[in-house]
């Protein structure tokens, strides 16, 4: 499982709208479940589906301090595998068989894809919202260590008693947004190595 955090001005009714208005449409139906602060959009195979084997994806979309985060679940592909296989039997018995399972196969192939398209579909809602993976300003804010008074960030020293700042600089992971600290070297949600200059 996968989860990103986007920073910014965010709802998670942006995302679920639009992962709707993207995965509504042939073969899959989208759910939603969870209220306007959780939000689970579940993307499954349309009952009578024309093609194709069964499969189901989770989307769980949570606010969080400063902005949302998705996390997409793990798909159930037993459907797929059978029916890719099924394609695979037929296919090897007689290879005219084929032509039949055309449509199968690709949308098969498109199913193993979703995850894929998931993160391209949030990712197109961050970029819209120009929610970025770096935390935005409010959470950026430092509290200096000594005098409790707050900072603006990128302020080397505190306003008020002048003590370095630089150790509390909060960063984030450059490949999923999660907040770590100054001196973490692996991203504890993504397990990333955290490459500084
Ligand atoms: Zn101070
Ligand atoms: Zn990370």
């Amino acid at each position: 499982m996968e989860t990103k955090f986007y920073h910014g001005n965010l709802k998670p009714k942006q995302f679920a709208k639009a992962l709707h208005a993207y995965f509504n449409r042939n073969n899959l139906d989208t759910k939603e479940f969870g209220s306007d602060d959780k939000i689970i959009v579940q993307i499954a195979t349309r009952q009578n589906a024309l093609s194709g084997g069964d499969t189901a994806i989770p989307v769980i979309i949570e606010k969080v301090t400063d902005g949302v985060s998705v996390q997409i679940g793990k798909q159930s592909i037993l459907g797929v595998a059978a029916s890719l296989g099924l394609s695979a039997l037929v296919t090897i018995r007689n290879p005219i068989n084929l032509l039949n399972r055309i449509d199968d196969i690709a949308q098969d192939l498109e199913n193993l894809q979703l995850k894929n398209d998931i993160w391209d579909v949030v990712q197109q809602v961050a970029a819209t919202n120009s929610a970025t993976m770096t935390l935005s300003d409010t959470l950026r804010t430092l509290t200096c260590e000594y005098c409790l008074v707050a900072n603006p960030v990128s302020e080397p020293n505190c306003i008020a008693c002048g003590a370095p700042l630089g150790n509390l600089q909060p960063e984030t992971c450059m490949n999923c947004g999660y907040a770590i600290k100054h001196s973490t070297k692996i991203c504890p949600n993504c397990k990333t190595k955290i490459i500084r200059e």
